[in-house]
């Protein structure tokens, strides 16, 4: 383990006596002592690092840079847009103004904060072509639970909640797990070879038991579902809803509106499609947009506006699903996100749905002679290259990933969806001028060639970064997130 760590913590780059803390005197009445426990009274030093604030600057700066980030070179993680996040929307998150709002304070003292929260959900609605929305769940997944929901308790309202949620081959992860904790059964159908549904399996699971089909489109290989009005027809004819996993946003929006191609519900990730920064777990938001019929069983409370416009939160909802976060969802990702649309404007918003299938398609057209593609469809936002013609030099797709960190690149998405051998799922986003798209593209094309000429630097690869090859079942299964490393390591 020991040799593994290549940084000293602050811990360990304390100086005794150094000091580097320098605390105010005490300026309240000392606490008296008596009436807590002996054990809990800390009789030693607190302990903390004795370091000059500069030497902490430079462990922190250096500590950002062995890490991959967006701001310190090309991240197209397939799936995930890691898209540029302009700066004027930290700033605006972080005025004081938003960040000291207490979630309980009065309504009539938090107005601003209200009315950004109505006018991003009116935003979203016209994006998404839906009448209603709650910016409640904190992510993606949350998102889907809550829109499942919704379903629910829609169709319990019409006598029953029904068994099934049929979705197809190529989903993502979190579809059948949002599915299976809403109490249905996840039912899987096919991808047809160019990579969409297949029309007659879907016929073939449709039944009253049905309470939903879960689409992400454009579809996690990138393509769009053109039968998508049929697909929405049949499944409204045995009276279940269309769900729309709106991941993919980026692709389309200012172009198609999924309400209009008859989607029921949608979950936004604004984390991914409306920049704020994500991975590592940072905050998310996932609102949840619906039709007419859907909004009685949204969570409350409901941000709507009254007679005189006025935004306010609506708790009269005697058919809610009830809360699905603890108060009103992420509101700082809100607040990003609200920036970020009116920044764009609706050209805008065009805009970024056009360079982000335009980078993805100059991309593709660039490394398509070295890396196949499974489903031949021309992609949207994003494509998965399959490494297969690499495989008889022995060359699989994690050499793949692992060589581009080399380059200075972060890896695409790999291995997913499960439905292409050897992905490797690119998406460049829409903030990536042409020279970085071409330096990618070169380093994939050299990769390729390593492959045929010298493989076993694939088979060693990364050995520029901070860690060479990890072992990552290992890594995932036994992580060490504390100090000091315990000694059964
Ligand atoms: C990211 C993603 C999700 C899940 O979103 P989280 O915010 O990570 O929970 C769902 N579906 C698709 C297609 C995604 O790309």
């Amino acid at each position: 383990m020991a040799e593994k760590i290549i940084e000293k913590t602050i811990f360990e780059l304390s100086r005794p006596g150094v000091g580097g803390a320098n605390l105010p005197g005490l300026d309240v009445p000392e606490a008296n002592t008596d009436s807590i426990p002996e054990n809990m009274i800390r009789k030693g030093k607190i302990g903390l690092p004795e370091l000059a604030e500069i030497d902490v600057m430079r462990h922190f700066v250096k500590l950002s840079t062995l890490n991959h980030h967006v701001e310190k070179g090309f991240y197209p993680l397939g799936s995930c847009t890691m898209k540029y996040n302009p700066k004027a929307n930290e700033n605006a998150a972080s005025l004081n103004g938003f960040t000291d709002l207490h979630p309980l304070t009065f309504s009539g003292l938090s107005r601003g904060a209200i009315e950004i929260m109505a006018q991003l959900g009116e935003m979203l609605r016209e994006i998404a072509g839906h009448e209603a929305i709650t910016l409640q769940p904190s992510a993606g997944a949350h998102g889907e639970f809550a829109g499942l929901l919704i379903i629910r308790a829609y169709l319990e309202s019409m006598g029953e909640p029904r068994k099934e949620v049929i979705l197809p081959d190529s989903a993502h992860g979190t579809n059948p797990a949002s599915i299976v904790f809403s109490g249905y059964k996840p039912v899987q159908i096919k991808s047809l070879d160019n990579g969409m549904v297949d029309i007659e399996a879907l016929r073939g699971v449709l039944s009253k038991d049905t309470a939903a089909l879960m689409l992400t489109n454009p579809n996690t290989l990138g393509i769009f579902e053109k039968e998508i009005k049929q697909i929405a027809a049949m499944v409204h004819e045995v009276g279940a809803q269309m769900y729309m996993d709106g991941a993919n946003l980026n692709a389309m929006m200012g172009y198609v509106r999924p309400g209009e191609l008859g989607f029921d519900v949608m979950h936004f990730n604004l984390h991914k499609t409306f920049s704020t920064p994500h991975g590592g777990g940072g905050p998310g938001s996932g609102p949840v947009s619906v039709k007419r019929h859907l909004e009685p069983f949204l969570p409350i409370p409901v941000v709507v506006r009254n007679n005189e416009g006025e935004p306010h939160f609506d708790w009269e909802r005697p058919q809610s699903i009830g809360k699905v976060s603890g108060f009103y969802g992420n509101f700082l990702v809100m607040v990003k996100a609200w920036l970020y649309l009116r920044m764009l404007g609706l050209e805008g918003v065009r805009e970024v749905s056009e360079w982000a299938v335009l980078n993805s398609n100059y991309l593709l057209s660039r490394v398509e002679d070295y890396y196949g593609l499974k489903f031949k469809t021309t992609p949207m936002h994003e494509f998965v290259a399959d490494s297969t013609p690499l495989k008889e030099y022995g060359i699989r797709n994690i050499d793949v990933a692992k060589r581009l960190l080399d380059y200075g690149f972060h890896a695409p998405t790999m291995s997913f969806p499960l439905i292409v051998p050897e992905a490797l799922m690119i998406e460049p986003t829409e903030t990536e001028s042409k020279a970085t798209l071409d330096a990618f593209a070169e380093a994939m094309i050299a990769i390729a060639r390593e492959a045929k000429e010298t493989p076993d630097v694939l088979h060693e690869a990364p050995v520029n970064t901070p860690i060479g090859r990890l072992d990552e079942g290992k890594a995932a299964r036994r992580r060490v997130l504390r100090w000091p490393i315990p000694e059964d390591l």
